[in-house]
């Protein structure tokens, strides 16, 4: 926050008042080059959507996809989702952004269909867009609209989802299941309250987040805490799925834990819907 830097600033005296309205003059400028740029990267066909694998224990056949937005920019090269979702997001870039992927996702989909692949297709949503306008009736007139299924949709959302509006995520995704929408829990076990909400929302699916199964065979508390998910999503009838499965180590793991789906660089890293489409025939890669 600019003021309470200029503040403490101030108050630390004027050489570090200098210091501290430069560094804040550079972040600003930063934030405003990042915001036009991608202003102009809808426009300008920058943006390209990539799909991840999602694979079923115990056979590890590709059963879903999720869809992983990446921003080629002319000069800059590519530009990580880490830096650039929380300026789309700012910024309410997020919004249009946000339906342009599903569009993407929707075509890459039947494209699949009418070559007989049939793959789950997993979107991610921000918490921005649950706060503007009719965000169910969007997505329905979308996917509807394009001739693809609810039924084969999976709405990933975050814990920030339910903290921003708890009341207008809760109806928003129960409107949203209703009409066939899977929904599943991103990044899970990351936030502050995650158990208070899990029963109050109409999840279909938990995803165990990957800093968990990074250390799943060395650390014993992230061990644990993967197999009390596991067992915590049986008990509730919730799918779950393991991100970031990188090893042969932590899929054996998670295949004694019963995890039902692992998502993860030993599986597939998110490519673009050519590779992936070879990955689905079983084509020989290259
Ligand atoms: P996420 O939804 O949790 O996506 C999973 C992230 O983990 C992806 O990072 C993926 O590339 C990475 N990942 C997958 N497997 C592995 C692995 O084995 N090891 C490691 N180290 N990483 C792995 P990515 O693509 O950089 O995306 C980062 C985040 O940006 C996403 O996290 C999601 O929160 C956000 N994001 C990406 N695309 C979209 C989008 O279309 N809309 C919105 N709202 N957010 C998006
Ligand atoms: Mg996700
Ligand atoms: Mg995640
Ligand atoms: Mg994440």
């Amino acid at each position: 926050n600019a003021d309470a830097a200029m503040y403490y600033a101030k108050e630390n005296g004027r050489d570090n008042y200098q210091f501290f309205t430069r560094e804040i003059n550079q972040q600003v400028n930063e934030r405003l080059l990042m915001e036009n740029a991608l202003r102009q990267a809808l426009a300008q066909g920058q943006l390209e959507v990539y799909y991840q694998p999602q694979v079923a224990l115990p056979g590890l056949a590709i059963v879903g996809v999720e869809a992983l937005l990446r921003w080629h920019h002319p000069e800059w090269g590519m530009v990580s989702p880490g830096r650039f979702i929380p300026v789309a997001e700012e910024t309410g870039l997020i919004v249009p952004i946000g339906e342009w992927v599903l569009r993407e996702a929707c075509a890459q989909q039947l494209r699949w269909r009418d070559e007989g692949l049939a793959v789950r297709m997993a979107v991610n949503l921000s918490s921005v867009q649950f706060q503007h306008g009719d965000l169910a009736g969007l997505i329905t007139g979308i996917v509807t609209g394009m001739g693809a299924v609810p039924e084969n949709i999976e709405l990933e959302i975050t814990e920030s989802v339910v903290l921003d509006c708890a009341d207008c995520a809760r109806d928003t995704l129960t409107r949203l299941h209703e009409l066939g929408f899977s929904i599943a829990m991103d990044d899970f076990g990351t936030g502050y309250s995650s158990l208070s909400y899990i029963n109050q929302l109409p999840l279909d699916r938990i995803k165990i987040d990957q800093s968990f199964v990074r250390d799943i065979t060395s650390n014993p508390q992230s061990s644990a805490i993967a197999s009390a998910v596991v067992a915590m999503a049986r008990s509730l009838d919730l799918q779950v799925i393991a991100e970031g499965v990188e090893t042969a180590e932590q899929l054996e793991y998670l295949r004694l834990l019963e995890c039902e789906e692992l998502q993860g660089y030993l599986f597939g890293r998110p490519q673009p819907a050519d590779a992936i489409g070879r990955l689905l025939r079983g084509d020989p890669p290259g």
